[in-house]
């Protein structure tokens, strides 16, 4: 994780990122129509101190550059507004008004980023809107700059094939593990302090505002495509399978900028999400990286990514193009040449060196992807979580594990005295393990709790990468303070959003199992606007959906009809299916029984679930 010849004496990361600032939101406090602050980046004036022992250095650099804020002018007619929220706000000047690239995550932050921007170069009315890819960093505060219908009205809104459908899909089959671990990736329950949250990789933190969507109306499809918006002649590179599985690239020809998404960063990317999601494909990442290098880096001056700086200079950011290709390259094909000689995941993530090229390079350090990650996610692409070991075949789960290994060692006390030794003696990693069998054989021993927090804090220390850092600390915070609980709520616009297929499979991984193992229950389900019939068959503990009336001598039990705008109004927990049925807004025929059996064996997610203790 350490790179010692990186040059922290280097300037040009500072000057590029500092180049063309026009203006500045002061103090950066952004708050919602209550008064609640969504995003304050006035709170890291403590990183214009020195690197303190809580940090590692080429992590508390990187921070002092995401936290910059601004407006700055990239190009003639392009601007960005940077360290708004966790990613960047793209604005093209057109003939007549602006296109916007990547309206922020939320509303409010996006509504501020535009004001910046109006208040320095006129009110321009908006022209196009544009999502570079699928994650709600770069969708999410669309209303933001689109504030209703009406101005939206007409407003071509771009997107690459798929965006929809991947928008929203995250958020339904792992949603609620994802999102309880993304509250560890993202340090947002963390103190923001020198020995606490410093920012985490990508960007300061992620706002915490009114999260929209609204659907696109034009879709890129090929690479290659040419669209005209208020006389700006945008080309556009399809990238999907990369950062995002529906993601884009953009050059204007007559400005020579090219903008890359998250294909580029300041900072090597991941390979596979730490807060869960499906693997990426490091070895298309390269390719598209080497495409675009072919298609526009000769013509390009600037080159503009979706979070962090720009670089400015067409060689400057050619060889910045190469070498995050080269990254993942790398990666890819060492993990496999070493998977092929018979390593497995950790051991090729123990194994891999980068090239003095790269390991000397700012721009491919783990910040916010990990290189160790990254190895270990290339293994399981192709060889899954198995390494071929049968003795890993069939372990005991953690408990029964832990329980065993503190009676091999001698009891509680001997893990205990162990793991002192270890973190005395700076072995953290060896004393995070002991210690993590002890909690999970004995997780009340509080001595073990605290010891093991003081063994992340210092894991955290050491590390170079924004969400090393961000679970460590959380881990360290929850075994002090107990598990937080987090918000349940779904954004009404994602909710809209959903497919009818996507909200049955929402239904599905739902169904407990057991508990509806003997049951058999047959129930159209009726939508009005528009109209669509579907039979659900829930036996076996499986829930199936059928367009239609289902299979031959599928005769429902229960009817319900209901419109897809009150049924997005129960799905968003905004009414109760109960109240609605008062409200005679869900109409039910035949055996009401049948639904509320089917209703109880419908399990909540659980949010809050806890990660260092079992
Ligand atoms: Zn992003």
């Amino acid at each position: 994780m350490t790179a010692p010849a990186l040059d922290f004496d280097d300037p040009i990361d500072l000057a590029d990122a500092e180049r063309g600032l026009v203006g500045r939101l002061e103090p950066c406090v952004i708050r919602d129509g209550d008064g609640r602050t969504v995003w304050d980046v006035s709170v890291f004036g403590f990183l214009d101190a020195d690197c303190p022992q809580t940090a590692h250095p080429a992590l508390w650099r990187h921070c002092r550059l995401t936290r910059l804020h601004g407006l700055y002018e990239v190009a003639e007619g392009v601007y960005q507004v940077r360290g708004m929220d966790l990613s960047n706000m793209t604005i093209i000047e057109g003939e007549t008004g602006i296109l916007v690239i990547d309206p922020l995550l939320c509303r409010e932050t996006a509504a501020a980023a535009l004001a910046l921007y109006r208040e320095h170069r006129g009110d321009r009315p908006m022209r196009a809107v544009f999502y570079s890819h699928s994650h709600a960093d770069h969708f999410g505060g669309v209303r933001g700059v689109l504030p209703d219908d009406a101005s939206a009205d007409g407003v071509p809104i771009v997107a690459p094939v798929g965006f929809l459908e991947h928008a929203v899909s995250e958020n339904v089959v792992a949603g609620p593990a994802m999102a309880r671990r993304a509250a560890y990736m993202y340090g947002g329950l963390l103190p923001t302090d020198p020995a606490g949250h410093i920012g985490n990789g990508i960007g300061q933190a992620m706002s915490s505002g009114t999260v929209g969507l609204i659907p696109p109306t034009l879709l890129i499809t090929e690479t290659g495509q040419r669209e005209t918006f208020d006389g700006v002649e945008l080309v556009f590179q399809l990238t999907p399978g990369t950062e995002a599985p529906s993601e884009m690239n953009f050059h204007l020809p007559a400005r020579r900028v090219l903008l890359v998404a998250e294909n580029a960063s300041h900072g090597v990317h991941n390979v596979l999400t730490p807060r869960g999601a499906q693997i990426r494909d490091a070895a298309a990442w390269a390719r598209y990286l080497t495409e675009t290098i072919r298609l526009h880096s000769a013509d390009s001056d600037v080159l503009l990514g979706s979070h962090h700086w720009p670089t400015y200079g067409s060689e400057r950011l050619t060889a910045y193009l190469e070498l995050q290709r080269d990254a993942y390259a790398y990666t890819h094909d060492q993990s496999v040449r070493l998977m092929n000689r018979g390593y497995t995941g950790p051991e090729i993530a123990e194994a891999l060196e980068l090239p003095p090229a790269l390991a000397s390079c700012w721009h491919v350090q783990g910040f916010y992807g990990s290189h160790n990650n990254n190895a270990k996610a290339v293994y399981q692409r192709y060889m899954g979580w198995f390494d071929g070991n049968p003795s890993h075949l069939w372990q005991h789960p953690p408990v029964e594990q832990a329980v065993r290994y503190v009676a091999a060692i001698g009891g509680a006390d001997a893990v205990l005295e162990q793991a002192d030794a270890a973190h005395r003696a700076g072995d953290f990693r060896w004393a995070a393990e002991l210690l993590n069998h002890l909690l999970f054989a004995e997780p009340e021993h509080p001595d073990a709790r605290e010891l093991q927090a003081r063994t992340f804090e210092q894991l955290a220390y050491a590390t170079d990468n924004g969400p090393w850092r961000s679970f460590y600390l959380t881990g360290a915070l929850e075994l002090r303070d107990g598990v937080r609980k987090t918000p349940l709520s779904l954004a009404p616009d994602l909710v809209a959003a959903l497919t009818t297929e996507q909200i049955f499979q929402a239904m599905s991984v739902r169904v407990d199992g057991p508990r509806a193992a003997a049951a058999r229950l047959v129930i159209r389900w009726c939508y009005t606007d528009p109209d669509e019939r579907w039979t659900l068959i829930l036996a076996n503990g499986v829930l199936v959906a059928h367009r239609g009336e289902g299979p031959h001598g599928a005769r429902p039990q229960v009817t319900i009809t209901v419109s897809r705008a009150v049924h997005n109004e129960i799905l968003g927990l905004r009414t109760t299916f109960l109240d609605q049925v008062v409200a005679g807004t869900v109409t039910i025929e035949g055996d009401a029984n049948v639904l509320l059996e089917f209703n109880g064996y419908l399990e909540e997610p659980e949010r809050s679930f806890p990660i260092v203790t079992p």
